[in-house]
């Protein structure tokens, strides 16, 4: 079934996000139905991050500025209409997108972990985003299986947040984070907050929260049991003091700072595993690196970006067993479409925590 025009609405044009030539704006652009093999989403909701107001300040390699991009890659949406040979996908399916669209042909890709693709382009980042009322997503997208399918009864709130939740839970999946261990977040934004709500759902105690200033006490609502204030001398002490001298199991850097890297490798307990979970900014680096902490005490160091479709899928598992529940309170701002440019002020003002434009 396929269906040329907007439903529950009388005009053939929708709205749309636009970034062209470095200016934002938002705009009436035609509706075209889908292609053979291709689906048209009808936008639920998406949520802006940190990489979105990065794109807005520098721009992106995949993005050309000569041509009118929409961004956004948090998206949660309704299947509107359905190509030819789209195969199994049904109009009217609420799904979850996955942003990173690999080669398809490499090693990475041909094992899932397209997130590593160095050939890759993204919903929002080379190909047009969530943030419009309908979003195309191409063949070798409904192929590949980028459109994950989420149950009705998930609150917008909290199914916009399947893709950043993803990262947080490859994050912690690949730190081998199991039951019982403890778990240290350095960063209390948004990342560091959803990290320490799945490190409860997967059972993480003591969990950790080491943050800036007034920030640093929101981590206890989303689960943390302990929260320290990183501008506060003592802090890793207290650390130590909790996990009885022994340190963290696993330490998540969700913070972009070197310092807060650095720290983390000093905390980690023998046999722990310290997650570099955010970059660096291209003139920032690991200085004095501490080797001799990983020799003595065999200590992991690793990273993490981006996640797979099975950690989406995982992520979708919790989220309907209800233990992901809090980690919707990250939406502290729901705004329209046409408010975009109030939603980046407020997050690059960190006013709050994650903006979520609602498009329904
Ligand atoms: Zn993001
Ligand atoms: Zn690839």
């Amino acid at each position: 079934m396929s269906s040329d025009t907007p439903q529950g609405c009388n005009r053939r044009n929708y709205q749309a996000v636009l970034l062209h030539h470095g200016q934002v704006s938002v705009v009436s652009r035609p509706f075209r139905g889908p292609n053979p093999g291709e689906v048209v989403l009808r936008v639920e909701a998406a949520s802006l991050c940190s990489t979105d107001l990065k794109i807005l300040k520098k721009g992106h390699r995949l993005i050309n500025p000569e041509e009118a991009a929409v961004l956004g890659h948090e998206i949660v949406g309704r299947v509107h209409a359905v190509g030819e040979n789209a195969g199994q996908i049904t109009v009217g399916e609420r799904v979850v997108v996955m942003p990173n669209v690999g080669c398809g042909t490499c090693e990475l890709c041909r094992k899932g972990l397209e997130n590593l693709c160095s050939d890759y382009r993204a919903f929002g980042i080379g190909l047009d985003g969530g943030l419009a009322e309908f979003m195309r997503v191409p063949s070798e997208a409904v192929s590949r299986g980028h459109l994950i399918a989420i149950s009705d009864t998930i609150p917008t709130q909290l199914a916009v947040l399947a893709e950043p939740l993803s990262c947080c839970y490859r994050g912690l999946r690949v730190s081998r984070l199991k039951a019982a261990e403890s778990l240290v977040v350095i960063g209390t934004g948004a990342m560091g907050l959803l990290t320490i709500t799945l490190g409860k759902a997967l059972g993480a105690a003591p969990i950790i929260a080491v943050g800036h200033g007034g920030r640093s006490g929101l981590a206890a609502q989303f689960g943390a049991d302990l929260t320290l204030d990183a501008l506060e001398s003592g802090w890793q002490k207290a650390i130590w003091d909790v996990t009885h001298g022994t340190g963290a199991d696993v330490v998540m850097v969700t913070a972009s700072s070197s310092k807060a890297q650095h720290d983390a490798i000093a905390l980690a307990a023998a046999l722990g595993r310290v997650n570099f979970f955010a970059g660096l900014p291209d003139d920032d680096g690991l200085h004095d690196f501490p080797s001799n902490v990983l020799h003595y005490r065999q200590v992991s160091v690793l990273g993490t970006t981006g996640s797979t479709r099975s950690d989406i899928e995982e992520v979708i598992r919790l989220m309907e067993t209800g233990r992901l529940a809090t980690a919707s309170n990250v939406v502290t701002h729901v705004m329209g479409l046409r408010e975009f440019m109030s939603a980046v002020t407020a997050m690059d003002q960190r006013n709050g925590l994650k903006c979520m434009l609602s498009v329904d």
